[in-house]
C-alpha cells in the first residue's frame, strides 16, 4: 500500500470504517469524497450490534466502551388480541444486543478517521473509469482525479459497482415491502406501567408484517437523552409498490401521501393500543420511510475498484448486520492490504472472504423477508415451543450477523 493515492467514495459508516483502514494498512494517501454537506448524523435511526460481533469490532478497533449504547437482553413477541395494551407476549427469545442511534455511531466512526485522511465533504463523484493507468473519478464540479485504488462505500446505488458490473448485475431489487422508522424522546412513550422491561426488543407480530421497538441513546450533540426506536415492516398495495421498485428514483408527492394514509392504516389494523400511541407520538420529522432493496455484487473487486458495506450487498435490516457488515468488511480490507505482497493479492484475499458472505446475508434476508413480512404464520395461535421451532426453522438463528472468520 506504501505510496498508494487511494479514493473512497462515500464518507457513511463503510466509508469512515475504510478510510480508517486503509490508513492503518500504510496506503500513501486517502482521500474521501462524499456528496452529503456537512454532517450525516440525522440520516439513519437506531441499530443493534450483536453483543459477540461487538467484541470482534472492539478488537479490530472500530467500536468501545466509550460509545453511547444500551444493554438489551430479552425479545419479547407480541400480538393484539385485546387481552392487554402492549399486547399478549406469545413468546420471549434471549436478544444479546447493544443498541446504537445510527448518528452517534456514525459520528465516533468520523472521530475516528485519522487527520492525514483528506475528507471532502460535498464532493458528489458522477463518472468511475478504470484504466491501465489509474482510475479516474470524475467529481462534480467536472474536475479528473486519478488513484491507484478507488473504494466504493457509496451505499446501496453505488457508481463504483456500477462501473464494475454490466447493468442487470449491478442494480438492486426492490424486495416488495417496507420499512417505517422512527424515533421518540422516553418521555413521549405512553403509560410506563404498560411498557415492557427497558432492555426489551418488543416485536409486536401481525398478519403481513411486524414492528420491533428498542432504546437506543441520544446523540451526544444532538438529542439528549435515550429514545425509543422503532421500525416496522409491511408491503404496500401493488400500485404503491411499483411506484417505488426502481431504486434510483424517489417517491412522488402523491405517492408519499398515499404511502403514509397506508401506514397509518397498518398502524390502526394491527398493532396493540399502546403500539399505535408509540407511533402516533412519534414527531413526523422523526419518522422515515425506507424501500427494502436487494443487491450482492457477484465479486467485490475488479482492478482497481473495490466495494464494502451496502455497495457491495445490502442486508436487509431485520438481518439486524447492515453496520456491522460494513464494518467486518473495513477490518478483512485492512487485514488484507497490509499483510498480502500486492494489491491484486490483497483485493483477491479480501473478495474471497468477503464477497461469499454478503451473498449469504442477502439469503438470509430474503428468507426472513419472506417468513416474518411476506408470509407470516398464524402468530397469535403459537406458544412458546412452537415460537421456538418456527425461529429456528425460519432464519432467526441467522440474525445478527455471521463472526469476523479468517479465510
Ligand atoms: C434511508 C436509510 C435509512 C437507514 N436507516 C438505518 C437505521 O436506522 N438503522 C440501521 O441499522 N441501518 C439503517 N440503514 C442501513 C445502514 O445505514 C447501512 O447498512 C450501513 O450504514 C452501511 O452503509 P454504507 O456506509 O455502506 O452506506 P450508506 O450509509 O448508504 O452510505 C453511502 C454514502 O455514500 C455517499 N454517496 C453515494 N453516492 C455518492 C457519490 N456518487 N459521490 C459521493 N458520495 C456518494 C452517500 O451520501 C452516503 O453518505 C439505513 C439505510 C437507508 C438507505
Amino acid at each position: 500500500m506504501r505510496g498508494l493515492r487511494v479514493a473512497v467514495v462515500g464518507g457513511s459508516i463503510a466509508g469512515c470504517a475504510a478510510a480508517r483502514a486503509l490508513h492503518r494498512a500504510g496506503a500513501g494517501e486517502v482521500v474521501v469524497l462524499e456528496r452529503a454537506t456537512g454532517r450525516l448524523q440525522d440520516r439513519g435511526v437506531g441499530l443493534g450490534i450483536q453483543k459477540e460481533r461487538y467484541a470482534e469490532l472492539e478488537a479490530a478497533g472500530y467500536l468501545d466502551a466509550e460509545m453511547p449504547w444500551i444493554d438489551l437482553a430479552r425479545r419479547p413477541w407480541v400480538v393484539r388480541d385485546g387481552t392487554r395494551r402492549a399486547g399478549r407476549v406469545i413468546a420471549t427469545l434471549p436478544f444479546p444486543y447493544r443498541s446504537y442511534s445510527w448518528g452517534s455511531l456514525w459520528q465516533e466512526l468520523r472521530r475516528r478517521v485519522p487527520d492525514a485522511v483528506d475528507h471532502r465533504t460535498s464532493t458528489a463523484v458522477t463518472a468511475v473509469a478504470d484504466g491501465p493507468d489509474g482510475a479516474v473519478l470524475t467529481l462534480g464540479n467536472g474536475r479528473e482525479e486519478r488513484f491507484d485504488l478507488v473504494v466504493g462505500a457509496d451505499g446501496h446505488r453505488s457508481l463504483v459497482r456500477a462501473a464494475m458490473l454490466p447493468p442487470g448485475r449491478s442494480t438492486a431489487s426492490f424486495s416488495g415491502y417496507l420499512a417505517w422508522r422512527g424515533t421518540l424522546a422516553t418521555e413521549q412513550l405512553p403509560d410506563p406501567a404498560e411498557a415492557f422491561p427497558e432492555d426489551s426488543a418488543t416485536t409486536v407480530a401481525f398478519p403481513g408484517g411486524h414492528m420491533i421497538s428498542y432504546r437506543i441513546p441520544g446523540t451526544p450533540d444532538g438529542d439528549g437523552g435515550a429514545r425509543v426506536n422503532w421500525v416496522f415492516y409491511a408491503t404496500p398495495p401493488t400500485h404503491l409498490a411499483d411506484a417505488l421498485a426502481d431504486p434510483e428514483s424517489t417517491p412522488s408527492t402523491s405517492v408519499a401521501k398515499e404511502l403514509t394514509d397506508y401506514q397509518l392504516d397498518v398502524v390502526a389494523r394491527h398493532l396493540p393500543g399502546y403500539w399505535q400511541d408509540v407511533v402516533h407520538n412519534t414527531p413526523e420529522e422523526r419518522r422515515l420511510l425506507q424501500p427494502i432493496h436487494d443487491v450482492a455484487a457477484p465479486s467485490y473487486a475488479r482492478g482497481r475498484l473495490v466495494l464494502l458495506g451496502d455497495a457491495a450487498a445490502i442486508a436487509r435490516p431485520h438481518t439486524g448486520s447492515g453496520a456491522l457488515k460494513a464494518l467486518q468488511d473495513a477490518t478483512v480490507l485492512g487485514r488484507a492490504m497490509a499483510e498480502a505482497p500486492s494489491v491484486p493479492a490483497g483485493l483477491a484475499v479480501y473478495d474471497a472472504e468477503r464477497a461469499p458472505v454478503g451473498r449469504t446475508i442477502l439469503e438470509l434476508g430474503r428468507a426472513v423477508g419472506r417468513a416474518h413480512v411476506q408470509r407470516t404464520p398464524d402468530w397469535a395461535a403459537m406458544d412458546q415451543p412452537a415460537f421456538e421451532a418456527w425461529w429456528q426453522a425460519n432464519g432467526g438463528p441467522g440474525i445478527g450477523g455471521r463472526p469476523l472468520g479468517r479465510g
